[in-house]
């Protein structure tokens, strides 16, 4: 297929023989043909040679985002090999048809070579999330391939977050959509939760928390709709607290609890966690602490490092003697090693003793493309606070 092209400048096809997805406006040359944003493009380099596909990112500082490295068609056909790739992975990983969890992240964008496009499935469910126009100009074929690929979905919802714009593309609203993970039952809210409703990125960590609750008192902060304070459960913990600022999520929250035990030790804080920790006079043997990215660039990064130092190190100060921080930072400008100074910075200001227990990242059905590095953004520490 003739697709219109863009032209590199001398050298800068070196980032696509190193197979990165991501071509800079700075790198282009000039372009041949009509181009819209959005579009597929052919990207070749300065002395007319073929070197990858993408779709065209107009006015943004990534031009092109990179979707094949072979001289192919962006139809039907590729999408369908594309997610038969990614489900294969998750078939592998042991996702598919696993009769204690059902959620899982099928595509993860540069992660499954697809730039701009995330899908999550939730039992009978997929949301698709497109990031970018490129993506939602595809949807249609996205979809299709989909439901080829994944044959049990009864429905596919689609968000696309740039216009507001979300719909479904198989089935209709479900009533109340279930997921389920090691063995525990969650309400997705896929139509106006956060993301695309629920953090599936966390189950590992989850099944870790569940491993050190027992008797412990537990404040789960940036709880959302609880996934981790319905593992601190399971585990034996005395008391969980749950604290977002979101009602919502704490209302599904509230129903996610009897979803899995018939009596629980439980409350819910609706609070700002800044206010909250700053303020409060209890301690608790073990915190979670998730919160959104407070470094969503490298341009407020600073503003971002202090936003950790500060809650961690509040935190820390309300630990008990021997007790436990699990702590995450899900910005991608915030690299694992500047995380674990912030957190060096936090246990000096708060003065206490601190170990490295553990060194967490996001699931594995959110790999992380080694030509591709800045998809790791989960990180996480646990730490033993004496
Ligand atoms: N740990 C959760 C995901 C956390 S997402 C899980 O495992 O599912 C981040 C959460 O932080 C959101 O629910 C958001 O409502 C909440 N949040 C954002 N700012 C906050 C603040 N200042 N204080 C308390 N909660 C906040």
């Amino acid at each position: 297929m003739l697709y219109p092209c863009i032209i590199l400048k001398k050298e800068r096809e070196i980032s696509l023989f190193r197979r990165h997805h991501w071509i800079f406006s700075g790198g282009i040359d000039s372009t041949q043909g009509q181009i819209e944003d959005g579009d597929i493009v052919q990207v070749k380099s300065k002395q007319g040679n073929f070197l990858a596909l993408g779709y065209f990112c107009k006015g943004t500082s990534i031009a092109v985002k990179i979707l094949s490295f072979e001289n192919n068609t962006i139809d039907q056909d590729f999408w369908l090999n594309k997610i038969a790739i990614a489900y294969n992975l998750r078939k592998n990983l042991n996702l598919v048809n696993n009769t204690s969890t059902n959620c899982y992240r099928l595509i993860n964008a540069e992660g499954d070579s697809a730039p701009g496009l995330i899908i999550d499935i939730y039992s009978d469910l997929a949301v698709i999330q497109c990031q970018t126009l490129g993506i939602y100009k595809n949807l249609k074929l996205i979809g299709t391939a989909l439901k080829e690929n994944v044959k049990h979905l009864k429905t596919i919802f689609f968000q696309y977050p740039a216009t507001e714009e979300s719909g479904y593309l198989l089935g209709e609203s479900p009533e109340e959509q279930l997921a389920m993970e090691n063995g525990f039952k969650f309400i997705i809210d896929h139509e106006t939760g956060q993301k695309t409703g629920f953090f599936v990125d966390q189950r590992e960590n989850r099944a870790l928390v569940k491993q050190y609750a027992q008797g412990r008192t537990v404040l789960n902060a940036f709880c959302y709709t609880g996934g981790f304070s319905v593992y601190a459960l399971a585990g034996g913990a005395k008391k969980v607290y749950s604290l977002d600022s979101s009602k919502k999520a704490l209302d599904i929250l509230e129903k996610n609890i009897p979803l899995n035990f018939s009596e629980a030790n439980h409350q819910t804080i609706c609070a700002d966690y800044f206010n909250f920790i700053k303020n409060t006079k209890e301690n608790f043997d073990l915190i979670i602490l998730d919160p959104p990215a407070f470094a969503k660039s490298h341009r407020v990064l600073d503003n971002g490092i202090k936003g950790y130092r500060n809650i961690n190190s509040q935190s820390m100060q309300s630990i008990s003697k021997g007790g436990l921080l699990f702590t995450f930072s899900c910005s991608q400008a915030m690299t694992k090693e500047l995380f674990q100074k912030t957190l060096f910075e936090a246990a000096l200001q708060a003065k206490r003793e601190v170990k490295i227990l553990y060194q967490l990242h996001q699931s594995p059905c959110h790999p992380i493309n080694i030509y591709h590095p800045e998809g790791e953004y989960l990180k996480g520490l646990v730490l033993e606070i004496l």
